[in-house]
């Protein structure tokens, strides 16, 4: 296949990074644009001396001049963990409205095709599970998750406008729970919260009786399907995630016994719109991508376990 130069914008992030890799090993070129906010530079210091692999710290809610052609571009800036978008509600609202049409001009002026990172939190406090990508959603405008909820709904409408007003190559992935190598310890999610503190043995921190559920997809697989979906000839949105359905409060069961960790269980305050349910139909990426995961929530946890093992002192 031939090179191609490829943009991806939080491509210092978690899942970010790993795309930079995967392009990088499929033989193209990769420029990544991340202001850093929540990306880190260590994500990709491995990268900076490869010269197919390019750095711009940059907030692409900003207008982005790059030179040459594009063949790809991927956009996976924003603050993604409730912590995160909580901290940063203005930067999320704007990432996700403003950044999504400067990279869709973008990738219409290069003639780029356009992948846009979109989120199960489209589908808010879901009233029907699993979640099929057919369901409109629940949410709270105005609620804490309000501000990088809404931000992904907008984005999505704006690409499929992209998509019908100008014939933009567009693909929406909304990209379930993920979890793998180089989430910050420090980003509040489940499993990065979980792990640390039972690596160091203090309690794990249930939020309310831990009755909500998840479905936890390790970042190769996820990564896989995004890639599938680049190459793919969709256009409308579709799911990826792992549709294993586990309680939290299994999940920290779960992680307690495979670190063999004396922590407990301590139960705190559940967050406001905390969404009770959260699971993934993928009979479209099935279908369409031939993708789904095929690493199980054991398999992934005991590589991310001993990631984190390896790279924190806990
Ligand atoms: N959660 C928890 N303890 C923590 C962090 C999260 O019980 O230390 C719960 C959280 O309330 C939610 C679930 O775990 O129900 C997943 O939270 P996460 O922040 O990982 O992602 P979300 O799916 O809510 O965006």
């Amino acid at each position: 296949m031939e090179m191609k130069s490829v943009l991806i914008t939080g491509g210092a992030g978690f899942i970010g990074s790993h795309l930079c890799e995967r392009w990088l090993a499929g033989g193209n070129q990769v420029i990544c644009i991340d202001n850093l906010i929540t990306g880190k530079k260590e994500n990709i210091s491995h990268l900076l001396d490869n010269p197919d692999f390019k750095f711009i710290q940059q907030d692409v809610s900003k207008y982005i001049d790059i030179e040459g052609p594009l063949d790809y571009i991927l956009h996976f800036a924003s603050p993604a963990s409730p912590i995160d978008y909580r901290l940063y509600p203005i930067q999320t609202l704007k990432v996700g409205s403003l950044g999504t049409h400067n990279t869709l001009g973008l990738a219409k002026a290069k003639k780029a095709r356009y992948l846009l990172a979109s989120t199960s939190e489209v589908y808010g406090d879901p009233l029907v599970n699993p979640q099929t990508e057919d369901y409109y959603g629940n949410v709270n405008c105005v609620g804490p998750r309000g501000v990088y909820d809404e931000a992904k709904r907008f984005a999505e409408a704006i690409t499929l406008a992209y998509y019908r007003t100008h014939k933009l190559d567009t693909k929406i992935a909304r990209i379930f729970n993920t979890f793998g190598k180089r989430m910050r310890k420090d980003d509040g999610r489940a499993v990065p919260n979980f792990i640390t503190q039972a690596l160091a043995g203090k309690p794990l921190s249930v939020y309310g009786d831990g009755s909500q559920t998840r479905s936890f997809c390790y970042i190769d697989d996820l990564v896989e399907g995004i890639y599938k979906l680049m190459l793919s000839r969709l256009n409308e949105p579709v799911n990826l995630g792992n549709p294993g359905e586990i309680t939290i409060l299994a999940l920290a069961e779960k992680i307690i016994k495979l670190t063999q960790s004396k922590s407990k269980i301590i139960h705190n305050t559940l967050p406001k719109d905390d969404p009770k349910l959260r699971c993934p139909n993928i009979t479209k990426a099935k279908q369409y991508l031939n993708w789904a995961p095929q690493i199980n929530l054991e398999e992934g946890l005991m590589k991310t376990i001993e990631w984190f093992r390896s790279n924190f002192k806990l």
